[in-house]
């Protein structure tokens, strides 16, 4: 703490980001990136925008990827906003559209930087329990409230809800607005972006970092009634006109339309995954219902720190929360076949 800090600083919890290790022989499976790589058209794109130009402001508005994400989910480019990874664009929602009287609704467990927005923006936050089986309860989501967000398929439980519930949800809370942040959506749930035009509380955000494996690019999206949308866009704005770049445009824009190689990769990752969750509950582990790039296990007889400990002692890394209700499981990204062999190796005979 310093004496030159705006007062509000010293009372910052900040998101601690899973390990990104400077070591590149581990095996890197604790922060959801895709093992594949981008698509080549993606690199292409980019590698041909590597010019003079970039003397040159990107579009504030990024316009080409606006009409790229626009005509993928067939919307019209007035519903699409855009940002600095889907974080910015969380945070942009939690800035502009979260700062109510009432509670902010999210699960107990969930994606831990919405905890995070709420201490930076002054929001009040109830937490609402997963039942038994680490499900979201809808039921439970119809009280009074500031707003809602959940991930779907939750985080870091890897557990999705039908549309048909989402759609539940949005009907009990008309006069909230509800996010349902689909950061893993591709790898086994249906996009709630059909049910925009009929609910204008609806903002659905997603990102490039996983299904389109752009972690390193930074981009994410939100698609919603224009309304919620010029609020981020005011937000934005006022912050940063220019959160994309131009390498980030036309890269993103490439990668959305090679719908091929995004439909192959992400086949890639849940063939992976039913064959790792298969081998390790053949190991003892009870593995959470999955439809994410990611599973959720715990060991009956066996403690999910030293199981961590163990594993990066082999090269292998996953990752372990110290959170109530949670703190036996372990959240293990699915890699490479290869990848995911070194994890099961160093799980030996348990
Ligand atoms: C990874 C993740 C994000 C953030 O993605 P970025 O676009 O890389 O910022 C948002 N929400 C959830 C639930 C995530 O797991």
């Amino acid at each position: 703490m310093s004496k030159f800090w705006s007062p509000f600083v010293k009372d910052l919890v900040p998101y601690v980001p899973g390990e990104q290790p400077k070591l590149t022989k581990l095996v890197k499976l604790n922060t959801n990136e895709n093992p594949y790589g981008p698509s080549p058209k993606a690199l292409a794109a980019m590698q041909a925008e590597l010019n003079d130009n970039l003397r040159l402001y990107p579009d504030p508005n990024s316009d080409l990827l606006k009409q790229a994400v626009a005509k993928y989910y067939g919307v019209d480019g007035s519903k699409v906003f855009l940002g600095n990874g889907s974080d910015e664009v969380l945070a942009h929602i939690f800035h502009g559209l979260f700062q109510h009287d009432l509670p902010l609704l999210f699960p107990d467990i969930s994606y831990s930087f919405y905890p995070v927005y709420c201490g930076l923006y002054g929001i009040t936050s109830a937490p609402v329990p997963l039942d038994e089986q680490f499900q979201i309860r809808v039921a439970d989501y119809a009280k009074p409230n500031g707003g809602i967000i959940f991930p779907n398929p939750n985080a870091p439980t890897g557990c999705v809800l039908a549309l048909d519930a989402v759609e539940q949800l949005l009907k009990a809370s008309p006069d909230s607005v509800v996010v349902v942040d689909e950061a893993y959506i591709d790898f086994g749930g249906e996009t709630a972006i059909s049910l925009v035009d009929r609910y204008p509380n609806l903002l659905v955000t997603q990102t490039l970092s996983k299904s389109r494996s752009l972690a390193g690019l930074r981009v994410g999206l939100a698609v919603g009634h224009p309304d919620l949308i010029e609020a981020l866009e005011r937000v934005k704005n006022s912050f940063n006109s220019y959160p994309l770049d131009r390498l980030a445009i036309v890269g993103a824009a490439a990668a959305f339309e090679d719908r091929e190689y995004f439909e192959k990769t992400c086949q890639l990752v849940i063939d992976s995954r039913e064959k790792v969750v298969a081998q390790l509950q053949d190991k003892g582990f009870e593995v959470l219902p999955s439809a994410a790039n990611f599973i959720f296990a715990r060991h009956p007889r066996h403690d999910a720190a030293s199981l961590a400990a163990k594993l990066r002692e082999q090269g292998v890394i996953v990752r372990h929360f110290k959170q109530e209700r949670i703190a036996q499981f372990l959240r293990i990204s699915i890699g490479t076949p290869e990848q995911n062999q070194a994890l099961i190796d160093g799980l030996g005979d348990l």
